[in-house]
């Protein structure tokens, strides 16, 4: 961290500034003195030093840090990718993951239908929304209890683990086989259920907050690790900008970014990213391309009739033809799809 000191400030003070900085936060100060300006270095564990408190200073121009404030999900201090296993599959190694699955878990029909389906076409985990955030009140809020009893049917069916998203602390317990915690992007800067997920050893995937920059995401994913978790998967998921053609902007930018300044695996979701079904294949080859470490799509028995996210749903058949292009794609990247099963696809 660096100290910039306003111009003409005497030496005394600022030597008083600089036993304060050493004593406060335990950190060597170094001092370098120009004609006008002196700056001082701060060496350390400077990721505690509240920024603001140092600047409040008066005889302080600028304070500007020259280390990230993550620390355990930074790729300097874990330069090895992070692999994280869920069974059979694993997420961040040479293996890719396809998570489909309808936005909510409706009936045990459309659950079972779905899981059967999408496995067939190549999927290797199960999404669906037990506990939905729904921007309207009135709109479908989620099975709750019940959806996730029957994700877990599901799985007990086709061996597909099942993702699925948490919104309060207060229902951790109910998730105790789940193989995958999701935390949407309307959580991702709810810090006391990051700080609760951080407590326990299950994988979260951890989605972008709607208006969250990169390092506001990764500060999300350090909450979480903490606490002792470092299980920890990224999801771009698409931001809000001033583009209205679609739903959200598919920031796949930011995936190569998270993959550079990160050790995490990081997963795209192109079905919120974009809210248009005919863009989720485009949008996957290119994620898989840019170096994402999986794929979360939406997909539903009858869109049209969705309780939640149908026009961003692939129909079954869509989803199996979108598959055949998806898995061209990981193999041109030289990446590995294993089945459900164990046997490898791709
Ligand atoms: C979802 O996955 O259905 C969902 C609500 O996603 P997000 O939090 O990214 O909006
Ligand atoms: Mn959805």
């Amino acid at each position: 961290m660096i100290v910039i000191i306003k111009q003409d400030v005497p030496k005394e003070e600022i030597s008083k500034l600089k036993n304060q900085l050493e004593g406060d936060f335990n950190v060597s100060v170094s001092e370098v003195v120009g004609t006008h300006t002196t700056i001082l270095g701060l060496v350390g564990d400077t990721a505690q030093i509240d920024i603001g408190a140092v600047r409040s200073n008066e005889i302080v121009e600028e304070v500007k840090r020259v280390q990230e404030p993550y620390k355990n999900a930074n790729r300097k201090f874990h330069p090895d990718d992070t692999v994280i296993k869920v069974g059979k599959q694993s997420f961040g190694g040479k293996d890719f993951q396809i998570i489909a699955g309808p936005c909510s878990v409706e009936s045990e029909d459309q659950i079972l239908e779905v899981a059967r389906r999408v496995k067939a076409s190549g999927a290797t985990m199960l999404r669906g929304g037990a506990f939905k955030p729904r921007t309207s009140p009135y709109s479908f809020q989620g099975l709750r209890e019940e959806g996730i009893r029957l994700l877990l049917e599901a799985k007990k069916e086709t061996g597909l683990p099942i993702v699925t998203e948490i919104m309060s602390e207060a229902y951790l317990d109910l998730f105790a086989d789940v193989d995958v915690i999701q935390v949407g992007a309307r959580n991702m800067q709810n810090f006391e259920l990051l700080k609760e997920l951080g407590h326990c050893d299950k994988p979260i995937l951890l989605k972008r907050g709607l208006s969250s920059t990169i390092e506001e995401f990764l500060m999300s994913a350090e909450y979480i690790m903490a606490g002792g978790n470092s299980n920890v998967i990224l999801c771009e998921r698409g931001i809000r900008t001033i583009e209205t053609m679609t739903r959200n902007t598919l920031d796949l930018s930011a995936v190569a970014v998270l993959k550079h300044v990160s050790h995490l695996p990081v997963v795209v979701d192109p079905s919120h990213g974009t809210g248009v079904t005919w863009l989720v294949e485009p949008m996957s080859k290119a994620a898989i391309s840019c170096g994402a470490d999986g794929l979360i799509i939406e997909a539903h028995n009858n869109p049209a009739k969705a309780l939640s996210d149908g026009a961003q749903s692939l129909n079954l058949d869509q989803f199996s033809g979108v598959m055949t292009s998806i898995k061209r794609q990981i193999g041109f990247e030289g990446k590995h799809l294993l089945s459900a099963d164990g046997d490898l696809e791709v």
